[in-house]
């Protein structure tokens, strides 16, 4: 099992931000407070455009 990160855009500033894949806790935009992502349980549901998949390492 791979832990993705995702750059994901806000969709309220346009920043974009590394986001983990699995995130167990909602990831809110650093500029301008957005939810970017929510847990599901699995595969975190982003709130914003992925616009870059970034590997982990
Ligand atoms: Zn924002």
């Amino acid at each position: 099992m791979t832990g993705g990160f995702f750059k994901v855009e806000c969709p309220d500033c346009e920043n974009e931000q590394i986001v983990f894949g699995k995130a167990s806790s909602e990831v809110a935009c650093a500029v301008c407070g957005t939810t970017l992502a929510r847990p599901t349980g699995g595969e975190a549901e982003f709130t914003g455009e992925v616009v870059e998949t970034v590997e982990a390492r």
